[in-house]
């Protein structure tokens, strides 16, 4: 028994790679998907207690996929974290606004990840502030 299932919707192998050693080491038992379609499918099968949603995905965007959760009525309580880039200005209010709970920014800063995982997951933290 893990601390919980964890989503991760992520395309970028290293970044996939990175967060899954993290929450790993965080004892979190994890779901991956490299795109949203997959990542939909995977929340309706395994309900996680959290998603880690990239925004930048092939076919359909992290706020889309985001949308399409929030808009359903048994999905919508899942919480999802967005993955930001640090280079995509403005990602961070647009994950936002799509219904995401809060956001973590890319490059990911791996001393504060699991913390910041808990605090989403205990609801303690709504929003991370971004790091500049
Ligand atoms: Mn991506």
């Amino acid at each position: 028994m893990g601390n919980g299932t964890i989503l991760v919707i992520e395309d970028n192998a290293l970044n996939m790679k990175l967060v899954r050693s993290l929450l790993r080491i965080g004892k979190y038992d994890i779901i991956e998907a490299k795109d949203a379609e997959k990542g939909i499918q995977l929340v309706r099968e395994h309900r996680p207690d959290l998603i880690l949603m990239d925004i930048q995905l092939p076919g359909m965007d992290g706020l889309n996929a985001t949308r399409l959760i929030k808009d359903d009525p048994s999905l919508k309580d899942i919480k999802i974290i967005a993955l930001t880039s640090y280079a995509m200005d403005g990602d961070e209010t647009k994950a936002l606004k799509a219904g995401c709970d809060g956001y973590i920014v890319k490059p990911i800063d791996t001393k504060n990840f699991l913390n910041t995982i808990e605090h989403f997951l205990n609801g303690e933290q709504k929003i991370q502030p971004p790091i500049r």
